[in-house]
Formats: structure tokens, sequence, C-alpha cells
């Protein structure tokens, strides 16, 4: 019987118009396809893309070399060494995040007491050599000193929820 029942689906082509039926219905519904890069989809203050690192409005860095994004970096993505500087104040002379190994967890952000290290919104960023997502403290104080206007409107959002 069930043999007979295939025999007339395959000679009516019922599989065939059940398949064009669900593309009719959805030839003209509205299209949910976001064409990246032209489009983006809403994004939270809270993403955590591309890291960088931030400067107080007098030009000075915010990082004091304390070293807990170091040690709470689950991935050991983050090498950091420090030095005195000449009026006793500590800073970081090398500050470097190596984002092949970095999972994006935001722990480095959470940890930071003086919110120096953040996550921006910035997804569009790759390599094409190796060691191009080897970022150093230079390349992240360019990413803060250029993404700074926007970061601290998501940190004001933020602020409420910590
Ligand atoms: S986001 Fe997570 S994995 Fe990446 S550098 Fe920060 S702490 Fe490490
Ligand atoms: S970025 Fe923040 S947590 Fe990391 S060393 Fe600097 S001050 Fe400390």
């Amino acid at each position: 019987m069930k043999k007979a029942i295939d025999v007339i689906k395959s000679l009516f082509l019922i599989e065939l118009l059940k398949g064009m039926s669900v593309t009719g219905r959805h030839m003209f519904k509205k299209k949910i396809t976001v064409q990246y890069p032209d489009e983006r989809t809403p994004m939270s203050f809270r993403f955590r893309g591309l890291h960088a690192l931030r400067r107080y409005a007098n030009g000075e860095e915010r990082c004091i070399a304390c070293k807990l994004c170091e040690a709470v970096c689950p991935a050991l993505a983050i090498t950091i060494d420090s030095d005195l500087r000449e009026d006793g104040s500590r800073r970081t002379t090398r500050y470097d995040i190596d984002l092949t190994k970095c999972i994006y967890c935001g722990f480095c952000e959470e940890a930071c007491p003086v919110d120096a290290i953040v996550e921006t919104r910035v997804i569009d960023y790759h390599g094409e050599n190796n060691g191009d997502l080897y970022y150093t403290k230079e390349m992240l104080l360019a990413n803060g000193d250029l993404m700074e206007e926007s970061i601290a409107r998501d940190k004001k959002l933020d602020a409420p929820y910590r």
C-alpha cells in the first residue's frame, strides 16, 4: 500500500509541489537577511569586540600596571611589563594582547580598577599575515584614542548595572 502511495506521489510531483509552496510562501515575506556591512544588527553597549587602552582627558594613560587583567585572563593572551617612572608612578613598558588567543570573555575589562582596558564594539578587523592580530600597547592606545567618545558613551550606559 505504501509503495502505491509513493508511486502516486511521485507521479503527481507532490513532494516538488510541497517544496514550491514553501518557496512561494516565503518569496513575498519581509527579508531577514542583513546585508553586512551596509546593514548592521543592533549591538549591545556591552558587546565585547576589539580591545582598546584608554587615557584620561589630560592624555595620561589610565593603566597603572597592576596586572590584574593579565592575571585574570583565562587564555593567557595578555603580556605586561612595567617600570617606575621618574615621578614614582608605575606604568607599563609593554602591554600586548594576542587576539588569536583571546576568547573575548571580558574578564580583563571587568578586573580593571581604572577602566583602562576595554572591549569596544568594533568587529571589523582581521589579520592576513602571521602576527597581524598581535596588538601592542601602541596599537591598543591608538584604538582608545580613536574610539574614546563611543567608549565613554557605552561606559555611561553600563554604569547603572554595576
Ligand atoms: S577578553 Fe578574556 S581572553 Fe581576551 S584578553 Fe581579556 S581576559 Fe583575556
Ligand atoms: S589595564 Fe587595568 S587591570 Fe590591566 S594592568 Fe592596567 S590598570 Fe591593571
